[in-house]
């Protein structure tokens, strides 16, 4: 038995929506209305994105570098990988974003090390000093549009059937793999979907409080556990598959 967790990059390790920042900062406003559209269900997210990186066009990859290093974290990240490193539990980012900005704020914040599962953005030179967005999608489920890296899918194949999957979320790409997970640490808008959908989840504002509470379960005797209705649904999803 492992224990793994899963954390959501957007949001939740950045404070801010990096990937909508970016998009509506170098491809103009016309990205809101795409964003808008993928929200109402009328485009995949995989449409999504490629419209968007349409909109950007031409652009100065030091511009965009510049711009991803200077975007905010919750240091409290760190405390979470310390705890979890002196627990042997794993730490694993999960990401309905792009490769090209989680690799660039991992590193300038000292997160090099830890291991995320995303969409794919390579900057493809176009002329002297600019460049264009060459987008992949490894991690789509052959279903489902929503999302345009499965975190589902990925938590499914990544842990063992006897592993307790711990996920730390907040936003739209996290609401379906919460139902997946033994334990959820939900803010924000996934904060909601729990409520409605009647997921048990711990509410957060920091990682120390995800922390603080993983500790206390830990030392209580009862030890992380995997959660029923999550490991039947997981049981479930094989079934069907
Ligand atoms: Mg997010």
């Amino acid at each position: 038995m492992a224990v793994r967790i899963f954390v959501d990059f957007d949001g939740t390790i950045t404070n801010e929506d990096v990937g909508n920042s970016f998009f509506r900062t170098f491809g103009g406003p016309s990205c809101d209305r795409i964003v808008r559209e993928y929200r109402e269900g009328r485009i995949s997210a995989v449409d999504c994105f490629l419209q968007e990186a349409a909109e950007v066009g031409s652009f100065n990859p030091d511009d965009a570098r510049q711009f991803f290093r200077s975007q905010p974290i919750d240091e409290s990240i760190h405390s979470l990988i310390e705890f979890s490193r002196n627990r042997g539990y794993e730490v694993t980012v999960l990401s309905d974003g792009l490769d090209l900005y989680l690799s660039e704020i991992l590193g300038v914040n000292r997160l090099k090390h830890i291991p995320f599962y995303s969409n794919i953005a390579e900057c493809v030179p176009d002329r002297a000093g600019s460049a264009s967005l060459k987008l992949d999608f490894p991690h789509t489920d052959a279903e489902c549009p929503r999302c345009a890296c499965c975190k589902r899918n990925i938590m499914m194949t990544d842990c063992s059937d006897t592993d307790v999957i711990v996920l730390v979320g907040e936003g739209h790409s996290d609401t379906c793999p919460a139902a997946f997970a033994d334990i959820v640490f939900a803010k924000s808008y996934l904060q909601t979907f729990c409520q409605r959908e009647n997921i048990s989840y711990f509410p957060y504002q920091s990682f120390h409080d995800v922390v603080d509470r993983l500790a206390g379960m830990s030392e209580s005797g009862r030890g992380l556990k995997q959660g029923t209705r999550a490991r039947l649904r997981r049981q479930e999803l094989f079934r069907t598959e």
